[in-house]
């Protein structure tokens, strides 16, 4: 039985990367000592993962950015826009990484970054690969050999790691027409077998190729491709080669996979735990594949449950032997934080909650005592190990802190009619008009107001004690009333408190809700140097006090428009935290769809005659399979119905999302009901309402009408244009004027100038009709 790990964080335990990263960027490090930062932490992690025991460590999981981005340099899959940079510039390689990562504007160039997007259903984002008809692919970058070098030179029993080329193609686009993306696999196979090659000359006995995309629901056009490329690969080369794919079960594409001329295929066996006996049952037993069985959770912060893993490494062992048998965590531990060895500060996290949890250092010596455990060895330290999982995973299940009766009992008497609003939309939008008196086209914004260096200075000051509470309400007291004298001045029709007070859109309620831990030092990376901290779900989730109401009320208190009250709603708290694992998801959301309510219901007690619920992560959220997205949606979608639905007809529910695909789930959005929806949107040029109109959307929508990505003012005409565009396919009756999300990533200047301009927009659309 051997153990291996399949990526570990590369973001070093104090984000060593991150703040080297944006050093080098700054022109404040050079580029040598930014490479000394990535040998420091590649040395680290191996020398962790070689010293707890495991058998092959990975290499090439480290990136200076993304291993997608990686694996375009090492194929040679540059886009067109960069040659001169390389040619004429003959820039250094790693200005060449960042410049196709993050743009490149300087000494006359201005070339765009390359787009991102989300890796699957993780929080991490990769750079996505551009191919062209006549792409032509080279071995252009030589990464992948030099760590493997690298690693060797230390002593570390290293596994080099490759995004398969399957995978790589299908994650990418086509960027122009007439020819799909997977006919590029046999011009791309050659360079995957010369870096095979040079792999195995090198000394590697064993290489892992993810192949994520066998996870998806796959035509059998890209099935082929995958018997094709793997048949091609094991002729050319003697490597022994891990097949991984993870998030998901192989499904359908399992037969496939399984005639595939590997030797080794990883099971991500915590999101699909019955794979393992489907593939017990087929006549893999008279084969030679070796099975890693991904029994520790690459994706979530829990403890394993030594006693569950063993039953089923003993499972697959009693079928196959014990050498035929690998022990893995589920998938890259890219997705959790590094060390719970760094959580020091009990009064953030509590040793109650802590005993519960494993970060990617200690899934490592997880793994390492689930094969010492299966293989039967025994010691005092191995049992002690094993009666400390089982006491620690018991205590958890029969914890106080977990189980809250009366949330449970709330959430189990739910009932359709909570779910559902008193009347008809076409009712509700004569009551709230009635109130609130709007003209057509009102205008407003999303919620948040620039958070400037100071309104943070501020906060992190208060948070150090240099600030007392009174100081700090009193500061953010007097923005928010220029917020709103500002926007009354303007003329906007829904004002917004501004926000001032949230840290986080997330962890702001987080922090004011039963049921949520945090950590001093949880960082995952998000995309390039950007990484998140997200909280904790451990127990039943209930709301003990008002989150919103006191600045949401002294904001309304200030005005005689309406103020929009502000909430994030439970999809998304759900989708950007560590959520528990004893219990199903939508239970969970739903614990928090009805937190949520008690907010909305306070609010609308509080005089609130508007409120907004966040929705940005609901897509997000989707299933990798489709097969999965209805039972997703209706959970989803109920839960932000509970959330909205506590209110009279008369006031008026708005929720917001971000840029996204709406054609394949408009129905589930229609069936939100909120009453408006405010939607990112410029940078499509409303292409995205396509999806409503087409629908018939019948509730209020408001398209972003300009990009706050850049700090460019838009004119009043170019959003004239955009609206016209939205009220050719939509009514006007339907429509609100409003910008995209994110103001608080703004600087006032440019807020208030655009802002303007946007409602001059609505009062010339308002004389067209
Ligand atoms: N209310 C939030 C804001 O305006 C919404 C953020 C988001 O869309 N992700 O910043
Ligand atoms: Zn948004």
């Amino acid at each position: 039985m051997q153990t291996h790990n399949l990526g570990y964080p590369r973001i070093g335990s104090h984000r060593e990367l991150k703040k080297a990263s944006e050093q080098y960027w700054a022109g404040k490090i050079t580029a040598q000592q930014l490479m000394q930062t990535g040998s420091h932490i590649r040395l680290y992690n191996w020398q962790l993962q070689k010293d707890a025991g495991l058998d092959l460590v990975p290499c090439n999981d480290f990136s200076f950015y993304d291993q997608v981005l990686d694996t375009c340099l090492m194929t040679g899959a540059i886009p067109v826009r960069y040659h001169d940079l390389m040619q004429e510039k003959q820039l250094p390689y790693i200005d060449l990484l960042f410049a196709m990562a993050r743009g490149y504007q300087q000494n006359g160039f201005d070339i765009t970054a390359m787009e991102m997007t989300k890796w699957f259903d993780t929080n991490y984002h990769y750079i996505v690969p551009e191919f062209t008809a006549g792409q032509q692919f080279t071995l252009f970058n030589l990464k992948a050999l030099h760590e493997f070098n690298e690693a060797k030179r230390h002593g570390i029993p290293a596994k080099p790691v490759l995004l398969g080329p399957v995978s790589f193609l299908l994650l990418g686009k086509e960027k122009e027409e007439g020819f799909h993306r997977i006919d590029l696999l046999n011009k791309l196979l050659p360079v995957y077998i010369d870096l095979l090659t040079q792999l195995e000359e090198a000394g590697a006995y064993y290489v892992q190729l993810d192949e994520p995309c066998l996870s998806l629901n796959l035509s059998d056009h890209e099935r082929q491709a995958f018997t094709k490329a793997y048949q091609e690969i094991r002729s050319k080369t003697q490597l022994k080669i891990i097949l991984a794919s993870y998030f998901e079960c192989y499904g359908e594409n399992l037969p496939t996979v399984l005639r595939l001329p590997v030797q080794v295929l990883h099971l991500d066996l915590v999101r699909c735990p019955s794979q393992l006996e489907d593939i017990l049952d087929t006549d893999i037993a008279r084969s030679k594949l070796i099975l890693s069985l991904g029994v520790v959770d690459g994706r979530n912060i829990w403890k394993n449950n030594f006693e569950t893993s063993l039953a089923v490494i003993h499972q697959a062992v009693s079928r196959l032997g014990a050498d035929r048998i690998w022990i893995a965590p589920s998938c890259s531990l890219l997705h959790v934080p590094c060390d719970l060895a760094l959580e020091t500060n009990e009064q953030v996290l509590t040793p109650a909650v802590r005993q519960w949890l494993a970060f990617a250092r200690q899934k490592i010596e997880e793994v390492i005592t689930l094969k010492q455990l299966a293989s039967g060895e025994t010691d005092d330290t191995l049992n002690a190990r094993l009666r400390e999982n089982i006491q620690a995973n018991s205590n958890r299940a029969a914890s106080l802190l977990i189980h809250n009766a009366a949330v449970k009992a709330r959430t189990a008497a739910i009932t359709d009619k909570d779910a559902t609003r008193n009347s008809v939309f076409s009712i509700r939008k004569k009551r709230q008009q009635d109130v609130l008196q709007l003209p057509l086209f009102p205008t407003t914004t999303i919620g948040s107001f620039p958070q400037t260096t100071e309104v943070r200075s501020w906060r992190a000051r208060w948070k150090k004690g240099e600030l007392t509470q009174q100081q700090y309400d009193d500061l953010i007291a007097g923005e928010t009333e220029a917020s709103i004298r500002w926007q009354e001045e303007t003329g906007i029709d829904v004002l917004v408190h501004g926000e001032f007070e949230r840290n986080d859109m997330v962890e702001y309620f987080g922090e004011q809700l039963e049921g949520f831990a945090f950590t001093q030092n949880g960082w995952v990376q998000s995309y390039g140097s950007r990484c998140v901290k997200p909280p904790v779900i451990y127990g039943d989730v209930s709301r003990t006090t008002p989150m919103t109401i006191r600045w949401t009320s002294y904001a309304q208190s200030l005005t005689h428009m309406p103020v929009k009250g502000m909430l994030t709603g439970p999809v998304t708290i759900l989708q950007w935290s560590f959520v528990r694992n004893d219990q199903p998801r939508s239970e969970t959301c739903t614990q928090i769809a009805l937190a949520i309510r008690d907010e909305v219901t306070d609010l609308e007690k509080a005089g609130i005659r508007v409120i907004q619920i966040d929705e940005p992560a609901i897509r997000e959220g989707l299933p990798l399979r489709k097969e999965n997205w209805k039972a997703y949606l209706d959970w989803a979608v109920r839960a932000f119905r509970i959330a909205a639905a506590g209110v009279k007809d008369e006031t008026q529910i708005h929720t917001h999302m971000c840029y996204s695909e709406f054609n394949d789930i408009i129905r589930h959005i229609a069936d939100m009901d909120a009453d408006v929806i405010t939607i990112e949107c410029s940078r499509s040029q409303m292409e995205l309402l396509d999806a409503f109109a087409a629908f018939s959307y019948p509730n209020d929508i408001g398209p972003g009408v300009y990009d706050i990505h850049s700090p460019r003012v838009p004119s009043r005409q170019e959003m004239v244009q955009l609206m016209e565009k939205a009220r050719a396919v939509l009514p006007a009756a339907q429509l609100w004027v409003n910008p995209d999300c994110g103001l608080k990533t703004r600087g006032w200047n440019e807020t208030r100038a655009a802002l303007v301009e946007m409602v001059n927009a609505a009062k010339e659309l308002r004389q067209t009709l």
